[in-house]
């Protein structure tokens, strides 16, 4: 990883700090609420990922574009799969997720949240 990369995830773990005290129920509701990916496809029907970083970027980049909910789905992924992430979740396809991964847990390691469970 460049320090480059290191910066841009620091920088992306540091933009969901907003989130860390709102808790995991608040957060379903918030994607559930919000998700623009529901209504987009029928289930089934959603593009795959093809395991190579680039094209991979630029699809969750473009099947996320604008969605409100980006902040509390990555944030709701990364407390629920964590490194173990598949897919794309806030418009971040699953090799990004695992790099951010680990900003973001030494942030929250940091930041215990007062109201939020951990659901790992
Ligand atoms: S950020 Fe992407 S995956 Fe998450 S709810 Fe929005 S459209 Fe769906």
């Amino acid at each position: 990883m460049t320090p480059r990369d290191e910066h841009k995830w620091r920088q992306r773990a540091a933009s969901l700090d907003w989130l860390h005290a709102v808790p995991d129920d608040v957060l379903i509701d918030m994607v559930l609420r919000d998700c623009q990916c529901a209504w987009i496809f029928d289930p089934g029907e959603a593009p795959e990922l093809s395991g190579e970083d680039e094209p991979d970027r630029e699809l969750a980049a473009r099947l996320c574009a604008g969605c409100p909910a980006m902040d509390a789905c990555l944030e709701l992924d990364l407390r629920i799969w964590g490194p173990r992430t598949t897919g794309v979740f806030g418009a971040l396809p699953e090799q990004d997720r695992q790099a951010l991964y680990p900003y973001w847990a030494a942030r929250r390691s940091r930041r215990r949240p007062t109201g939020g469970g951990d659901m790992q």
